[in-house]
């Protein structure tokens, strides 16, 4: 089964990929030919993920899923939120808004925080949501080199190392994204269930 994954990040097409059994191949935005950023506009992590599925089925025509994920930090109330990618300006640097997030956070003990990602998907004329969340807290400084986006400052709760130190299988399995697909996959492999 071939499957659209509305997404130009390398990082997150990785990550699903490893999840998923073999006989479903992720086809890219690039593979079919979408180059363009997909607007991204709603006030809500899940309209943001309809949108850009919605986007894919109405201008090229495919079944497709697409995710959106929030970081929300207590003691900001919940920000970045949805504002998550453009926390620090509409560059989108991975690096500037994670200082941001540790100079909002500088005076704040309680540092606790989760991820938070919808994936909507349309497939045979039926749309359907999928959440994932993982719990954990806000480091005082970046750690470890892998990952991508918040990691190096995520620390899963009831772990000593960040997301961008630990292996990807385990953030695949504790993750918010992975428990999203998780539910995604268990949905493909039964859709006549819910
Ligand atoms: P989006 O889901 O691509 O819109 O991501 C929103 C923001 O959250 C971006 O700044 C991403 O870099 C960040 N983000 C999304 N997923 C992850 C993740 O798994 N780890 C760390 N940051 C993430």
């Amino acid at each position: 089964m071939k499957l659209v994954f509305a997404t130009h990040n390398r990082n997150k097409l990785h990550e699903v990929q490893a999840l998923l059994p073999d006989y479903i191949t992720l086809l890219s935005l690039d593979d079919i030919g979408c180059t363009e950023d997909i607007p991204e506009t709603s006030d809500t992590i899940e309209g943001n993920a309809l949108q850009k599925a919605d986007y894919v089925r109405e201008k090229y025509g495919y079944d497709c899923f697409a995710d959106d994920t929030g970081l929300e930090a207590d003691a900001l109330n919940g920000a970045p939120g949805v504002y998550s990618a453009r926390y620090a300006g509409e560059a989108k640097n991975a690096a500037d808004n994670i200082e941001k997030l540790l100079y909002e956070l500088r005076d704040e003990n309680n540092r606790t925080a989760r991820f938070k990602t919808v994936i909507a998907l349309h497939l045979n004329g039926k749309q359907i949501f999928f959440e994932g969340i993982v719990e954990g807290s806000i480091t005082r400084q970046k750690s470890g080199n892998g990952g991508f986006g918040y990691d190096p400052v995520f620390l899963p709760k009831g772990y000593k190392k960040t997301f961008a130190e630990l292996p990807l299988e385990v953030k695949n399995t504790i993750g918010h994204r992975g428990k999203a697909v998780k539910q995604l996959i268990d949905y493909l492999e039964n859709p006549d269930r819910s």
